[in-house]
């Protein structure tokens, strides 16, 4: 096995993304050490019973202190406090990033507190699961998956390299792109997508002429999908609407137009709108799964199993 890419790696926050990123960079040999925190005591107590980590500290500073690579997984609204609270602690030249889904808000939010001697490179591992804390996660998450980084257009080429290098290491594909760009791209691809889920389910359980026994009974035409999307963790979800709400305004805009549309070919009974549109659709999921982002098949798990047992994740959400 090739030498660590980093040396001390602590992790702010490990749930599902946190908890994935230490199995993956341990069992991949990405890391020498891996310092972990999480907010509450349980969390830490559980981690120290997965072993996932080396060691398990109390508060924040601690954990960033001395680390080579600070990767703060926790929802993005808490993000700025949290660059407050470990600035002091950093050393020069260490990188801090995240795992936020939302870029643009999160790099404004870090940015002030990070001293100049260090590099904020902010990235989103697009890959995850319904699932939240330190039990959900599991080495495989990223095989395969993208890591969208959004370096600042001055970040330091060396240090950018390095992060792509940890998270190649760790089974991702990674892309460079601006976080206005990825806010946008994932406000179509995810944001909005979960919005839809969230507002669906909704709807369904207020539907009072279908009782709830005949919509868990007949769930699998369609509406499974949905309520898996929509058990997504509601901090997480809640932060990131707040977040990227301009974007997510924009494209919701743009799907309401759309939505209309099909509306109107329904009303009038133009079939050839409606088919000439499902074709296209057809088209593009077909896409998806010739690059490998899904499966064939309409539902499937992951070919390995978390570690130390457990069930198959589900299919990805994120994100
Ligand atoms: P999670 O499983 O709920 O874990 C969140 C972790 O953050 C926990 O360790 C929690 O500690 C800690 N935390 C929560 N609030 C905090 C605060 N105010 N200060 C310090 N720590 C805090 O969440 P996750 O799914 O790993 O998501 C973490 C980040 O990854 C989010 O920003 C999300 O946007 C991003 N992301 C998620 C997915 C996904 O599918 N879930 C995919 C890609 C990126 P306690 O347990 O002690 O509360």
């Amino acid at each position: 096995m090739s030498a660590p890419i980093i040396d001390r790696l602590a992790l702010i926050g490990v749930g599902l993304i946190g908890g994935s990123i230490a199995r993956a960079a341990r069992e991949y040999g990405a890391v020498r050490e891996i310092v972990a925190t999480a907010r509450s005591e349980a969390t830490r107590r559980r981690v120290v019973e997965l072993g996932f980590a080396d060691r398990v500290v109390e508060t924040n500073a601690e954990a960033a202190k001395d680390a080579d690579l600070v990767i703060v997984c926790i929802p993005v609204g808490a993000s700025g406090p949290v660059a407050a609270e470990i600035a002091s602690s950093l050393k020069p030249g260490a990188i801090v990033s995240d795992v936020g889904s939302v870029k643009n808000q999160v790099l404004k939010d870090m940015a002030p507190h990070i001293p100049p001697s260090v590099n904020l490179i902010p990235a989103h591992p697009v890959a995850g699961t319904e699932n939240s804390g330190p039990d959900s996660g599991f080495s495989e998450l990223f095989v395969n998956r993208w890591c969208i980084l959004t370096p600042a257009e001055d970040a330091d080429a060396q240090a950018v390299e390095k992060l792509k290098a940890f998270w190649t290491a760790l089974g991702a594909n990674v892309e460079v792109m601006t976080a206005e760009h990825h806010d946008m791209v994932l406000a179509i691809t995810s944001h909005l997508p979960h919005l839809i889920a969230y507002t669906i389910v909704g709807t369904a359980e207020e539907f009072s002429n279908v009782s709830r026994s005949e919509v868990l009974k007949f769930s699998a035409g369609g509406f499974r999908d949905f309520t898996r999307i929509a058990a997504s963790d509601p901090t997480m979800w809640r932060d990131v609407f707040l977040h990227n709400k301009d974007a997510v305004l924009e494209m919701l805009a743009q799907f309401n137009e759309d939505l209309a549309k099909l509306t109107r070919a329904m009303r009038r009974g133009d079939g050839d709108v409606l088919f000439d549109h499902f074709t296209k659709t057809r088209a593009i999921r077909r896409g998806i799964v010739q690059i490998g982002q899904d499966s064939a098949a309409p539902d499937f798990g992951r070919s390995h199993p978390p570690k130390g047992g457990g069930a198959i994740p589900r299919p990805y959400s994120d994100e």
